[in-house]
């Protein structure tokens, strides 16, 4: 049997072949098969009643104890090796995934909040999360409190003093870079402050992502992704994903086993395909995502450019840059002149960036916020956030740069 690689001693895109499996047990083959099975044949009673026990979370599994498979709703090989190499990426000590971004994140709330509990958290977030906060969690009697990205924690902390329910705080919930303006929230200062109320601390690290951006090692409790974006990097499956403590995440896991929303076999071995060239991939988009900021900061067209790599020091998120993001990431944002139909034209004249929402994939994608994915926002909110009808997005992919700098030259004429 080959050994185990021991995965401090390597980075994570060096783990990503081979870490978790054992090719002998499956033929040699050296991918993991897809196992498309429901159930598990249990060797005797004895091991099927253990496997319950522990799986069902009412006793814990001992350090030496190695435990077979029951059902694939509770636990799968492709997803069990997936979830070894997706905690890799985080230094975290557990992972689960799950059939989508929402579907993680909506299991985690579920989890740590109770009615007549509150929630604090950052905006803007994703809209759907926006919407299982305000609609779903609040027809469960707990209670949103926002606070807006560009805020200090010294206004956080004063709007929790004021608030009503601001004691009944359970969970402190945080989007950061903020989507689409990269405003960044200080994960250490919010952590504290998680610790101080005895809460639980979660990030949305999917603008990011793990090879930018770690806030376990900030002091965050759990990181929750939307793995349909870089994780999965093609645009051709839909999963989420969380890590943390093993203590966390396995309350987590067994929430997952009674929704019943894990990823499926097929979309956990997708990820493993993914996930041996996320750092190829995305080091090449954070490379060409610096020379298209470029481009646009000069162009007469282009009135602002919201991307990391353009933050100065003084800029009170410079130090916060400095302290938690490893790269600008490849995600811009620009206010072009004027406003919608400008922004339209702009759109509407691109040749090789597609036009469509989501992000982190290989091809570029672009979008307009302020009536696409954040269309339900009340105006005020909006301009409070700085998206407003002049705000275009970029993904920035894999073509070369030189190609997409035309394209985004050659539409700007358009405007
Ligand atoms: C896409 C996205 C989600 C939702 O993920 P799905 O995989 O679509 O369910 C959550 N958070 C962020 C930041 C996202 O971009």
């Amino acid at each position: 049997m080959s050994e185990p690689l021991d995965p401090k001693k390597y980075r994570p895109e060096s783990l990503m072949m081979s870490y978790g499996y054992r090719p002998e047990l499956s033929e040699g083959s050296i991918k993991p098969p897809i196992f498309l099975t429901s159930t598990f044949v249990f060797k005797t009673a004895e091991e099927g009643k253990r496997f319950f026990e522990v799986a069902y979370g009412k006793s814990p599994k001992k350090a030496d104890e190695t435990l077979g498979l029951i059902y694939s709703r509770i636990n799968n090989p492709d997803l069990e090796i997936l979830e070894d190499r997706l905690a890799v990426w985080d230094q975290a000590e557990e992972s689960a995934v799950f059939e989508s971004g929402l579907a993680a994140i909506s299991t985690v709330l579920l989890e740590f909040l109770k009615p007549g509990d509150a929630v604090l958290h950052s905006a803007p977030v994703y809209g759907g999360t926006h919407h299982f906060i305000h609609h779903v969690l609040r027809s469960l009697n707990i209670t949103p409190i926002e606070f807006f990205a560009n805020q200090t924690i010294e206004e956080v902390e004063k709007l929790i003093a004021d608030h009503p329910e601001g004691s009944k705080i359970k969970l402190i919930y945080l989007e950061t870079p903020a989507n689409p303006t990269n405003d960044l929230i200080d994960l250490e200062a919010f952590a504290a402050l998680a610790k101080r109320l005895g809460v639980v601390s979660v990030v949305d690290n999917t603008y990011l992502g793990p090879m930018w951006q770690q806030p376990l090692k900030h002091g965050i409790d759990l990181v929750v992704y939307s793995a349909t974006k870089y994780l999965g990097g093609h645009s051709d499956l839909i999963a989420g994903s969380v890590s943390g403590s093993r203590e966390l995440v396995t309350r987590v896991r067994v929430l997952r086993t009674f929704l019943g929303n894990m990823a499926s076999p097929h979309t956990g071995w997708m990820l493993m395909r993914s996930l041996e060239t996320l750092k190829a991939r995305t080091d090449r988009q954070a490379a060409t995502a610096g020379k298209l900021a470029d481009f646009l900061v000069g162009h007469p067209k282009v009135v602002k450019v919201y991307y990391l790599g353009l933050l100065e020091k003084g800029d009170p998120h410079y130090e916060v840059f400095r302290r938690q993001c490893t790269s600008p990431g490849a995600m811009i944002s620009f206010d072009i002149i004027r406003g919608e139909k400008a922004a339209f034209r702009f759109l509407n004249a691109l040749k090789l960036v597609h036009l469509a929402v989501s992000l982190g994939s290989t091809e570029s994608l672009a979008s307009h916020p302020a009536s696409m994915t954040h269309c339900d926002i009340p105006d005020d909110e909006k301009a409070r956030m700085g998206i407003s009808d002049k705000l275009v997005r970029l993904s920035v992919g894999v073509e070369d740069a030189g190609d997409l700098i035309n394209d985004l030259k050659q539409a700007l004429e358009a405007v």
